[in-house]
């Protein structure tokens, strides 16, 4: 039904032009599409009834004329470190998840994608879920909107940075998540820098070279958690469509339109991707285009994994420091919540 609910269009679905026109034709000055925009994109309202520069004959004449859906959280979760997590409940029913992981300096949000996710990586527990349906702009802009007062109440600041992070692949909804993009980036929007947004992908080729192409400014992380590619096909099925030599020629692609460095995301799974060996085919791997290596901590989910122990991933981090390469290691955050990287998921959802 959505975005026309019940013959009406949505005020977040009609172009500036319509908008204008319709203002036109009920006796209405053209700047006051301006204004609406401004609230809609801006002031992030959620309502007719906030827009408290318009007239209240306006405001009714917009009410009885579009609809105005919008995400809203149904609950949410606080961890013993400070992160929280949220479910927003959508215009059908449906649910997502995002989270706020707050750190002295910064507050991050990690928003979804989509509803479930069709690529079943094993590891996840959002893949549990298949694939239910895309989110649309609106509703990725919501969770921005609606985590950003949860910042302010709960940190007193701001989100400083956004992850497309949480449900979905953000490149199998591309329209939608780079429609988001240039709102929250716009200074007619919420006016972030581009270069506080990280897009994460498994890796689908066709979308990389897509950003490369579109002059994609945000970072781009590749979520790899494995260089030897027979490997990685078991537990991330999509590697079958997307093979190694395809996702390599995007990623220089990628690097050669816009210089962009890649963040490798790297779950460290025990005596899986954790050998000297793994790290050598990593190395390998990332040889093509400049990188910086983000290994994570797992977290036991229902899938049957194990965290890697230490010592492998010191010697994993040592090999690959001896090539001179930039390796950070992200601890999990919001482990008691399952809040944490691969823990998104929605049960009962239909
Ligand atoms: S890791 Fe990402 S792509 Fe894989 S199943 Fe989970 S949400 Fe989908």
């Amino acid at each position: 039904m959505h975005p026309i609910i019940q013959n009406m269009k949505d005020i977040r679905h009609i172009s500036q032009e319509e908008l204008v026109s319709f203002l036109l034709s009920i006796g209405e000055k053209k700047f006051r599409a301006s204004q609406i925009a401004e609230w809609l994109w801006k002031k992030g309202a959620a309502s007719f009834e906030e827009m408290s520069n318009l007239s209240q004959s306006l405001r009714s004449r917009l009410q009885e004329s579009f609809t105005f859906t919008h995400a809203e959280i149904s609950d949410h979760r606080q961890s013993t470190d400070g992160t929280r997590k949220y479910i927003f409940r959508l215009h059908d029913g449906k649910q997502v998840e995002g989270v706020l992981i707050p750190t002295e300096t910064r507050v991050t949000a990690c928003i979804s994608s989509q509803v479930g996710c069709a690529l079943r990586c094993s590891f996840c527990a959002t893949g549990t879920m298949g694939f239910i349906r895309n989110l649309d702009f609106t509703e990725i802009f919501d969770q921005f909107i609606l985590l950003d007062k949860e910042a302010q109440t709960n940190y007193n600041q701001h989100i400083t940075n956004i992850v497309y992070m949480g449900m979905g692949e953000p490149l199998l909804n591309y329209d939608a998540v780079m429609r988001s993009i240039a709102l929250i980036t716009s200074p007619n929007g919420q006016g972030l820098s581009p270069s506080r947004i990280t897009l994460s992908t498994v890796g689908i080729a066709p979308g990389i070279r897509k950003l490369a192409d579109d002059g994609f400014k945000p970072e781009v992380a590749l979520s790899l958690h494995c260089a030897d590619e027979l490997k990685r096909r078991q537990r991330m099925p999509v590697t079958e469509t997307q093979n190694f030599e395809k996702l390599r020629e995007a990623l220089v692609y990628l690097h050669e339109k816009t210089g962009k460095r890649i963040t490798i995301e790297y779950l460290m799974l025990k005596n899986w991707n954790d050998s000297v060996e793994d790290a050598r085919k990593l190395f390998r791997f990332c040889q093509p285009f400049p990188v910086k290596i983000n290994l994570i901590e797992y977290n036991s989910t229902e899938s049957g994994y194990e965290k890697s122990p230490e010592e492998n991933v010191r010697k994993f981090v040592e090999f690959l420091e001896s090539k001179n390469m930039v390796v950070n290691i992200r601890h999990s955050r919001g482990k008691d919540i399952d809040a944490a990287c691969g823990q998104l998921v929605k049960k009962g959802q239909n």
